[in-house]
């Protein structure tokens, strides 16, 4: 039997609708936008296009978004002054500087130098502590789209099984913080773990972070489980273009699992979603006000 698809654009979308109520009763309470600067060091077209895209999305929203486009030779010094500036800036609520970074910068410096309340990519080291030790934090926004999937999927997830592929510190550790937060039992695999196949036909919740084109295949999924797959990996397709592809081998998982992610249309829009919703909640946060329970 086919699995259910989880419509990562659909939930995307009414979210996007209910941060834009509330992005507008910020405006009404405080008299400003909630704002989000971002930062581009250079020219990247894909950089450029993700940031590009987050803007849009910041104004459709009713937020402000302030753009700082730098030239790709810009020290690490220009970069510090800069985030510096926009630490005291009172009308930033987020600071989003788009990796990857340029040579002659030093990303994990940078990072370090985003005031946390500030931090809406969730990556400083305070927001990983605070999510670490279940304080409240700004989480990571992709992984924070997956457990919205996931709770929208099945509800309560307390004592599922779960299996993490990848340990990264944007994705895989983030997001079995926030499993483990759910009650889940959970497994966190990665390069180094044997026999993976067997590791991931124990998990009722399989969530694929690795990068790695269709690595996950049909047999290593557990019948009805249900599967969120982060990959975005771009692979030769029909006449000479190329497509895009996820980690899970999707024609074949989706004849084994409960419910499943497309990719693209799963996760990937609602990485976005959710970097509004950092920006909403930090603003609220700065405002001392306190942010809808469902946000
Ligand atoms: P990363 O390269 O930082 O981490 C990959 C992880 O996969 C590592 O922890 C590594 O141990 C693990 N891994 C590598 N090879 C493996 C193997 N053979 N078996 C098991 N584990 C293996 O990548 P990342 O930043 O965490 O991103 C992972 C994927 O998610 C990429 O395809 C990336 O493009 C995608 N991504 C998507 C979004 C989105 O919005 N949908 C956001 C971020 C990342």
């Amino acid at each position: 039997m086919s699995a259910r698809l989880i419509d990562g654009r659909a939930a995307a979308e009414a979210l996007r609708g209910r941060l834009a109520i509330t992005a507008d009763f910020f405006r009404a309470t405080t008299g400003r936008p909630a704002g989000l600067a971002t930062v581009l060091v250079g020219e990247d077209p894909a950089s450029a296009v993700y940031v590009r895209s987050k803007i849009k999305a910041t104004e459709e929203a009713g937020m402000h978004g302030l753009h700082h486009p730098l030239p790709a030779e810009t020290s690490e010094a220009e970069l510090l002054a800069l985030v510096e500036q926009l630490n005291r800036d009172d009308a930033v609520d987020g600071i989003l500087v788009q990796l990857p970074l340029p040579a002659q910068i030093d990303a994990a410096r940078v990072i370090d130098a985003i005031s946390p309340e500030k931090d809406v990519d969730g990556f400083h080291v305070v927001n990983a502590g605070r999510l670490a030790v279940g304080a409240e934090a700004l989480v990571p926004c992709t992984p924070l789209g997956c457990l919205h999937l996931l709770k929208s999927e099945i509800g309560d997830l307390s004592g599922a099984n779960a299996v993490v592929i990848g340990r990264s510190n944007i994705v895989g550790k983030p997001m079995a913080s926030l499993l483990l937060g759910e009650s889940c039992t959970v497994t966190i695999a990665h390069s180094r773990t044997r026999d993976l196949p067997e590791v991931c036909r124990r998990a009722d919740i399989l969530v694929a972070a690795v990068g790695r084109a269709e690595m996950v295949r049909g047999d290593w999924v557990k019948p009805g489980a249900t599967v969120i797959d982060v990959g975005i990996n771009r692979v030769p397709g029909a006449t000479g273009k190329t497509r895009l592809v996820g980690d899970v081998a999707f024609a074949e998982a989706r004849e084994v699992a409960g419910a499943i992610t497309p990719v693209p249309g799963g996760v990937g829009p609602m990485t976005i979603a959710m970097l509004l919703r950092n920006t909403l909640v930090a603003a609220h946060r700065r405002a001392g006000l306190k942010a809808p329970e469902d946000l």
